[in-house]
């Protein structure tokens, strides 16, 4: 396991690409800040709009939004600097907090028009079970559904701009195929969020598809009906993430009360569903051995806010990498399972080679709350 020398991201991180000990997220980065023609990237983005921009009448762009600074940004930015007229749509995640509510109403607060797709409780509980015990993603449906639902409303509203955030890929690291791709569609859907399970799969794990019908991506016809297409405007202006945290908050937009979410460096993201900073991101970490607040310090790092050495200080300050218990509880009643069946489930998942196991009986070493014993952390490098 090897860690990147300009940021903290090891090498297990799925679809990264380490060239002479850097990955791809920072060498996007030094592109962002250095090579990418920012203001041609904002002309060919105002001609993109110019093509969709309607006269006020009705919708002429789809923000998808979680209330998180960014989709908060994105709406208003859309708005106010760009003159569009966007339907917000959120996804309900798997189990909404207050404070995920509460940056909901502030989106509506100002001035926007939301539309909340939720899923029925009973099926979705049995796609969590199924993400969590079949692929280790306890969160998988509620990835899905970020990305259906806003594709389902466009064609039911007859608006075929889909605005997204950040390219992903580009900031966080992929596929090259995918770093410069201004697009997302339904091939980057199955090729990043879905495990390499599709929805139609869980058929076979018993669940009938009329009962999830919010997760079903539309047609190719009905896409093509409404033309439909997706961009991440990520592509076409540079990505800062304090600059839109920023905006938000000065318009009362609000961070986590309880401070950092378990197992995160900071209190401003990922606020709106119960399990996704808990226990998605320990599932992450037991797999390639690093979870959220190493993302959130890479972030800082490739963004120049922070050095290498001042990170990997941060790291070892929180609480990455320990079980998150406080909503375990709440999320085994949910989805019907025990805390044996729970512990054995991240034991299944658990990559054996990245942690400590007993020389004589070859189980993993694990300290009275259940913590693993990490083998590996990331290093000041000369
Ligand atoms: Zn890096």
């Amino acid at each position: 396991m090897l860690y990147c020398r300009e940021c903290i991201m090891p090498s297990t991180r799925p679809e990264q690409v380490f060239e002479d000990g850097i990955c791809d997220a920072c060498r996007s980065a030094r592109r962002k800040h250095g090579e990418i023609d920012w203001a041609a990237r904002r002309t060919e983005f105002e001609s993109v709009l110019q093509r969709y921009r309607g006269d006020g009448s009705w919708y002429d762009c789809i923000i998808p939004v979680s209330g998180g600074k960014d989709s908060c940004y994105q709406a208003i930015t859309l708005k106010e600097t760009y003159g569009m007229n966007p339907l917000c749509v959120t996804f309900t995640p798997c189990e909404l907090t207050e404070v995920g509510r509460y940056n909901l109403d502030f989106l509506r607060e100002q001035g926007f028009d939301l539309i909340q797709v939720s899923h029925n409780r009973k099926s979705y509980r049995e796609l969590m079970k199924i993400g969590f015990t079949k692929l280790g993603d306890c969160c998988w449906p509620e990835h899905i559904g970020i990305f259906t639902a806003p594709i389902r409303v466009a064609v039911q509203y007859g608006v075929p701009l889909v605005i997204w955030g950040e390219n992903s890929q580009f900031e966080y690291g992929g596929p090259a195929s995918r770093r410069d791709n201004p697009y997302l569609d339904r091939s980057w859907l199955e090729e990043f969020q879905m495990c390499g399970h599709r929805i139609s799969d869980v058929a076979h794990d018993g669940v009938n598809l009329n009962d999830i019908k919010t997760f079903l991506y539309p047609s190719d016809e009905e896409i093509k009906r409404v033309g439909v297409t997706g961009v991440f405007l990520g592509h076409y202006e540079k990505w800062d993430s304090l600059r839109n945290l920023q905006l938000c908050e000065s318009r009362g937009w609000q961070r986590n009360p309880d401070g950092p979410i378990e197992g995160a460096h900071n209190d401003y993201e990922n606020l709106d569903c119960k399990w996704i900073g808990g226990l998605h991101d320990y599932m992450k970490f037991i797999k390639f051995g690093y979870g959220r607040a190493t993302d959130q310090l890479c972030i800082e790092i490739r963004a120049g806010r922070m050095t290498r050495s001042e990170a990997i200080a941060a790291l070892a300050a929180t609480d990455e990498g320990k079980v998150p218990w406080k909503y375990v509880p709440d999320f085994l009643s949910r989805v019907g399972l025990n805390e044996q069946e729970f512990t054995a489930t991240l034991d299944s998942f658990t990559n054996k080679a990245i942690f400590e196991r007993d020389r004589s009986t070859g189980k993993l070493q694990k300290d009275a709350q259940g913590n693993l014993v990490r083998k590996f952390f990331p290093a000041d490098v000369a």
